[in-house]
């Protein structure tokens, strides 16, 4: 018999109701060892138990903001990260191949022994899984309330990105290894290929060559939206079809200055502010996170990864929801 995987749970999250991954559970009781989490900090203390005692895997369900707060907890141990993916956008997972809330694959991918190392990149210290965002995208975030989360899912990403569009976006100024000076309003950080859901901002992105992918936007206003959402529609950035307003970069670390106070976030959370006179400083870890992986990630089109967006799919119930009346 398969011993079962710890498995760290918050059993106060919302999520786990939402998700359907406390009926899923209920019926896979053997196969794992559930370990309540009371705080971010208690959950990276437990991963890092765990993985000194010498567990191959620690399961983690939740969303990416939970799976980095475990995975700073195994940064550096030969435990791998077990993904249960039952957030709102599980862009990590869905980086992986896994899915979202495809609990039958997570198991697998847990029950398997294929192996994925991931490069991981800090922001001031604080490490970060799928990507970070400086400016409007950060804003963004930081506005939203759990209550409109809870309400409208994805969709209040788009109504408060409405909002944000009319504010005025401070200049940051990016200094690169190399000497290189580029101006941005928007800077995204990429370790992955996808930047929300399931679309795909860095088309040729990967998380395990040692380098992070930079899209660095100077526009105003709506135009970094829609500068954002047309990449994502042709399959991510590369270098042959970015505008005028985008550079593509691939860096190993950089550092961020700002002329007013410039809000950054990691993994789709808020993670604070960056004010005039201070840096930024962004660099990679010497070692890498281990992801179980499926063996066969199960293949998307690119039209259905389009459709199986979290902001398209809510939009989709909102108009069945109004062609009701
Ligand atoms: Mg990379």
């Amino acid at each position: 018999m398969v011993p079962p995987v710890p498995l760290l749970i918050n059993p106060k999250a919302g999520s786990l109701f939402r998700s359907g991954l406390k009926a899923w559970l209920d019926e896979h009781r053997a196969d794992f060892r559930i370990i309540g989490t009371k705080s971010a900090d208690d959950l990276r203390a437990q991963a890092r138990a765990l993985a000194e005692s010498g567990e191959p895997v620690v399961a983690v369900a939740g969303g990416d903001g939970t799976l980095m707060n475990a995975a700073q907890g195994l940064i550096g141990t030969p435990s791998a990260l077990g993904i249960i993916p039952c957030g709102t956008m599980n862009v990590f997972a869905r980086e992986m191949g896994i899915g979202s809330r495809r609990f039958d694959l997570a198991l697998e991918a847990i029950r398997d022994s294929v192996r994925q190392s991931v490069d991981i990149f800090t922001v001031n210290g604080r490490p970060f899984l799928q990507m970070a965002g400086f400016g409007p995208d950060a804003r963004i975030i930081q506005l939203i309330t759990p209550k409109l989360k809870r309400r409208l899912g994805a969709a209040a990403h788009i109504i408060t990105a409405i909002r944000v569009a009319v504010e005025h976006h401070p200049l940051m100024e990016l200094s690169l290894p190399n000497g290189e000076v580029l101006h941005a309003t928007q800077l995204i950080l990429g370790n992955g290929k996808r930047y929300g859901g399931a679309a795909h901002l860095f088309a040729d992105a990967s998380y395990n060559d040692g380098l992070l992918d930079a899209a660095i936007i100077q526009l105003e206003s709506i135009g970094i939206l829609y500068e954002v959402i047309t990449y994502m529609l042709h399959r991510g950035a590369t270098m042959r079809n970015t505008t005028d307003f985008t550079k593509l970069r691939c860096i190993e670390s950089c550092d961020i200055t700002t002329e007013a106070t410039l809000p950054y976030q990691l993994d789709g959370d808020f993670a604070g502010v960056i004010r005039p006179g201070e840096t930024a400083h962004v660099e990679k870890l010497p070692h890498p996170l281990h992801v179980c992986v499926l063996r066969h990630p199960v293949p998307m089109s690119s039209f259905s990864r389009m459709m199986a967006h979290p902001m398209i799919e809510a939009l989709r119930s909102k108009l069945e929801e109004l062609r009701e009346f």
